[in-house]
C-alpha cells in the first residue's frame, strides 16, 4: 500500500514509522522548513529552549519506551522534582503520593476526606459524554474539582476545567474503566517525564533520519479522490498519488483540505477549537527554592491569565549556560491575558509575587504559540465521532486532539492505531 502522510509533526513521523516497519511505502510532506511541528528544540545563546513540549511522560514497558528503545533515543530522566500550586497568594506544595497530600494545604479536611473514597465510588457508563470537572466531582469530590483541578488542567492545556469534556485527557476515563482511578493508576504504573538527550526537537529528528522519503517546505493544498480509489494530493507544484491519505494535521488544517471530499468531517473538524499561548523564556540567577523544581502551576482565578512556570534548566540541564536557572512561564491561553502580560515587566512583576527572591533575568525571550492547544469542550466526543465516520476510505486524520494532549497520549494512540 502506498501512504502519504500529510503533517511531520511528532504524530506524522510516527504514523510513518510505523507503517514503514510494517514494510509500506509511505512519503511525509511537512509543510515547514523542517520536522517536529510543535516539537522544536530552538538555539538559545549558551544552551536553547523548547518551542512546544519540555518532556514526555516515559516508564518502561509503554509506548513511549518501545519507540526510544527502537529509534535508540537516549533521554534524561531528572526524577520526580518538587512542584507547587500558587494559592491563596503563596506557593503550595504538590505532594509526591496521594497519601501525603492528607496533610497538605491544597484542601480542606472535608475535600481529602472524600478524595479518600474514590476507590469505592461505581464506575460510570462511558455515555453521555460527561464534562470534566463533573467527572473528576463525581469521583474525587467537589473539592478536588474546584480546588486543584483547575491549576493542573490550565497548566496542560491552558484552558478552564469547566468548559472541556472528560475525553480532553483520556487517561481518565481509560483508569475509571479498571475500576477506579487509584486502580488504573496503580495497574498502569506511575509514568516520570524525560527530555531526550539534545532536547524535545530530537524525537523527530532521529524518526525522520529512520524514513526513507520525508519532504519539508511542501504543503499539501488540495486532495483529490480518483476514480480508482486513489487519492491525488497537491501541493507547492507538485502532485502525488497514493492508495491512503493520512493527515497528520491540527483539525482546522485537516479541515481545509477536506471541504469538497468529505464535508461532514470538515464540518466537525472545523468545529474543534484551539488554544494560543504566550510563553516567556527567561534566565536567572539559581534561586535555592527552585532547585530541584519542575515548576509551579497558579490556580487560574488567582493567576489572571498567568498560568505559572517550569523551571527547564532542571529537567534539561543542558538548555542553560552553567549556573544560570531558566523559567518558562505560560501566559493566557483560553484565559485571556490583561494588557500588563504583553510585556516583559508585567510577566516578571507576576513571576517575583509568587517568588519574591527572584532576581531579574538576565536575558528572556518571548514566543507566541498560535492554535497550538486543541480545546476539546464538552461535546469534543460527537465532533471526533462525526469527523471519523465522515472520512472516505482511504483518508485517516491523526492528532493529539483525536488521541489526547500529551505525546505519551498520541505515542500510545498510534500503537493502537496500527494494530
Ligand atoms: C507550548 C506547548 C507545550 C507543550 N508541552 C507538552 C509537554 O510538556 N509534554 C507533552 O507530552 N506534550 C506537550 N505539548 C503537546 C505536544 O507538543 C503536541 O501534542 C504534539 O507536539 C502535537 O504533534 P502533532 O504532530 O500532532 O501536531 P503539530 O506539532 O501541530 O504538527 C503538525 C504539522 O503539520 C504541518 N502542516 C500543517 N498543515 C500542513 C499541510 N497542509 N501540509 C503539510 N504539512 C502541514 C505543520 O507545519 C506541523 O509541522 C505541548 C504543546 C505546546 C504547544
Amino acid at each position: 500500500m502506498s501512504t502519504l502522510i500529510l503533517g511531520g509533526g511528532v504524530t506524522g513521523l510516527a504514523a510513518a514509522w510505523h507503517l514503514q516497519r510494517r514494510g509500506e511505502s509511505v512519503e511525509v510532506w511537512e509543510a515547514g522548513a523542517s520536522v517536529g511541528g510543535w516539537m522544536k528544540t530552538l538555539p538559545w545563546e549558551g544552551g536553547h529552549f523548547e518551542s512546544g513540549p519540555q518532556g514526555v511522560l516515559w516508564r518502561k514497558g509503554t509506548a513511549v519506551d518501545r519507540l526510544f528503545g527502537a529509534i535508540d533515543l537516549s533521554f534524561k530522566a531528572p526524577g520526580n522534582g518538587a512542584r507547587w500550586v500558587g494559592k491563596g497568594g503563596r506557593l503550595i506544595p504538590v505532594p509526591a503520593s496521594p497519601p501525603a497530600l492528607m496533610f497538605s494545604a491544597l484542601m480542606p479536611l472535608g475535600a481529602k476526606l472524600r478524595m479518600m473514597a474514590e476507590p469505592f465510588i461505581p464506575v460510570r457508563g462511558a455515555e453521555p459524554e460527561e464534562g470534566l470537572s463533573a467527572f473528576i466531582a463525581r469521583r474525587l469530590g467537589k473539592g478536588v474539582a474546584t480546588e486543584l483541578l483547575p491549576a493542573m488542567v490550565a497548566g496542560v492545556l491552558a484552558a478552564p476545567a469547566e468548559i472541556l469534556s472528560v475525553d480532553a485527557i483520556p487517561k481518565l476515563r481509560q483508569w475509571e474503566a479498571t475500576g477506579s482511578l487509584v486502580n488504573g493508576i496503580r495497574k498502569g504504573g506511575v509514568s516520570h517525564m524525560v527530555v531526550p538527550e539534545g532536547g524535545m526537537g530530537q524525537l523527530p529528528i532521529r524518526l525522520a533520519a529512520k524514513l526513507a522519503n520525508v519532504r519539508t517546505g511542501l504543503r499539501a493544498e488540495r486532495i483529490e479522490a480518483l476514480p480508482d480509489r486513489r487519492w491525488r494530493v497537491s501541493g507547492g507544484g507538485e502532485v502525488r498519488e497514493a492508495e491512503r491519505v493520512i493527515m497528520a494535521l491540527p483539525a482546522f488544517e485537516a479541515a481545509a483540505l477536506l471541504g469538497s471530499v468529505a464535508p461532514q468531517s470538515a464540518q466537525a473538524l472545523a468545529a474543534i477549537p484551539y488554544t494560543s499561548v504566550d510563553l516567556w523564556h527567561s534566565r536567572h540567577a539559581p534561586l535555592p527554592a527552585l532547585k530541584d523544581s519542575f515548576g509551579f502551576l497558579i490556580h487560574p482565578p488567582e493567576g489572571h491569565g498567568y498560568l505559572g512556570s517550569l523551571v527547564p534548566s532542571w529537567m534539561d540541564p543542558q538548555c542553560a549556560p552553567a549556573g544560570v536557572m531558566q523559567l518558562r512561564s505560560f501566559i493566557g491561553g483560553a484565559f485571556g491575558k490583561p494588557a500588563e502580560l504583553e510585556s516583559w515587566e508585567g510577566v516578571y512583576a507576576r513571576l517575583k509575587h509568587w517568588v519574591p527572591s527572584l532576581g531579574a533575568a538576565s536575558a528572556m525571550r518571548h514566543e507566541r504559540a498560535e492554535r497550538a492547544i486543541p480545546r476539546p469542550e464538552l461535546g469534543h466526543r460527537a465532533r471526533v465521532k462525526a469527523a471519523l465516520e465522515g472520512l472516505p476510505a482511504g483518508v485517516d486524520w491523526l492528532s493529539n486532539a483525536r488521541f489526547g494532549p500529551g505525546v505519551r497520549d498520541i505515542l500510545e494512540g498510534l500503537e493502537e492505531w496500527v494494530g
